[in-house]
């Protein structure tokens, strides 16, 4: 029997009457004739909930424990769905992740996924039982510990069972009906893409659009997962949603494919900082210690042995960056004069293979930009993207301009 992954995400499982819309439409999969593995998150809200307990129980928590309560909103969720098919008379039973298993790393609440044996699925399927219901996010370590792939997780359970099983597809259901060429709360001329290549969704999903994890699609990507993302809300045909798939698939696309954006940034500057070998992994190495996670990064050209060094990370992550450069200050590691800390920027950023190709996609965006009278601070561009920093509130004005000046509401 042919193989198929169906992923819902909290808000497909938010309710009872919920896993019950879901459990339909894998009842409708069934019965095409496929074998399916059911990936469930949380209920909506739930995995929240249960980090908050965690926090208050225990602030410096062990993260072991931490992966023992925040995973078990998987567990009811994927117990329901199984009840639920079996009323409707499919076949079906719940595993938790140290049941398949899924094997990780023991990264505590960021865990890898090493390896899924499939044989113990395989097997019932080969007695008769049509739905493994699967609960995401969670496996297990070498060491016998129950592990979580961080936040969002789910969508990464999902493909990798995908590229475990051979499955046909994966499909994702969540609460939007596609990926967009922008966030439509912000442009409402944004357009659901039928298509779109992984690499283009890889930038898209670390950028800041937040339909998929970043690693469910990385992992896509190296197994060549076919991923579709659709609504569990609406009616599916087998056209619906949009395929995240290889870019030889796609014939015709636009040049930018879509304009993503993250809303807290900040961007930090050491000024006057004594130019010498080892100066960057001076400042890089402790930040990215103290879990700072740097984004962008721009050393000046410098002038009389001295230069500014300016990087972006998340804000909340601000306090993190500043105590571990204040500490590089004070051990004479590091030789700066101040340090500038603007918590009120925002990444915009336009992502498309055609850049690969097409010259003149810069001089646009820049021109755009300018047209709409904002300043651009930081700048860094890939193969297939161009990222600004522009100031927080520009933010909105920013994605629709460019969603505008390069005309993502028309299909190529
Ligand atoms: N429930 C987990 C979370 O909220 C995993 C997931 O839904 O993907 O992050
Ligand atoms: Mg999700």
């Amino acid at each position: 029997m042919p193989i198929l992954v169906m992923k819902f995400g909290g808000t497909s499982v938010a309710t009872l009457d919920r896993i019950k819309r879901a459990a339909k439409r894998v009842g409708v999969e069934v019965a095409k004739g496929y074998d399916v593995i059911v990936i469930v998150s949380a209920m909506a809200g739930e995995t929240n909930k249960l980090v908050g307990y965690v926090s208050e129980t225990s602030p410096l928590f062990d993260a072991r424990e931490y992966d023992a309560v925040v995973s078990s909103g998987e567990n009811v969720t994927a117990g329901l769905m199984a009840l639920t098919l079996q009323e409707m008379d499919v076949p079906a039973r719940s595993w938790q992740g140290w049941q398949v298993p899924v094997q990780t790393t023991s990264a505590h609440a960021s865990a890898r996924i090493e390896d899924i044996p499939p044989a113990n699925i395989l097997a019932k399927f080969d007695e008769g039982m049509k739905v493994a219901v699967v609960a995401g996010f969670q496996g297990v370590s070498p060491e016998g510990r129950i592990t979580t792939l961080g936040r969002g997780g789910s969508d990464t359970t999902a493909v990798a069972f995908a590229a475990a099983f051979g499955a046909e597809r994966c499909d994702i259901y969540t609460d939007v009906d596609g990926i967009y060429t922008t966030d439509p709360r912000i442009a409402p001329k944004a357009r659901k893409l039928e298509k779109i290549a992984f690499e283009e969704m890889l930038e898209l999903a670390s950028l800041g659009a937040k339909v998929l994890q970043t690693r469910s699609v990385e992992l896509a990507m190296r197994y060549k997962v076919k991923l579709r993302v659709l609504s569990s809300f609406e009616e599916q045909s087998d056209e619906a949603g949009t395929l995240v798939c290889d870019e030889e698939e796609i014939m015709e696309s636009n040049v930018v494919s879509g304009v993503a954006y993250s809303r807290d940034e900040a961007k930090m500057t050491l000024f006057s900082v004594a130019d010498r070998p080892g100066i960057a992994a001076a400042i890089f190495g402790p930040l990215a210690e103290a879990g700072v996670n740097v984004d962008m990064i721009i050393q000046n050209i410098s002038e009389d042995g001295r230069t500014d060094m300016t990087f972006s990370c998340p804000t909340d992550q601000v306090a993190r960056a500043e105590k571990a450069i204040e500490a590089l200050k004070d051990s004479g590691d590091v030789n700066f004069a101040t340090l500038d800390v603007d918590d009120s920027v925002a990444k915009v950023s336009i992502v498309g293979i055609g850049m690969r190709s097409h010259a003149g996609v810069a001089s646009k965006m820049f021109a755009t930009l300018r047209d709409e009278g904002i300043n651009i601070k930081v700048i860094t561009t890939s193969e297939i993207k161009l990222s600004v920093l522009v100031d927080r509130k520009y933010l909105e004005l920013a994605v629709q301009a460019l969603h505008d000046a390069f005309e993502l509401e028309k299909a190529a």
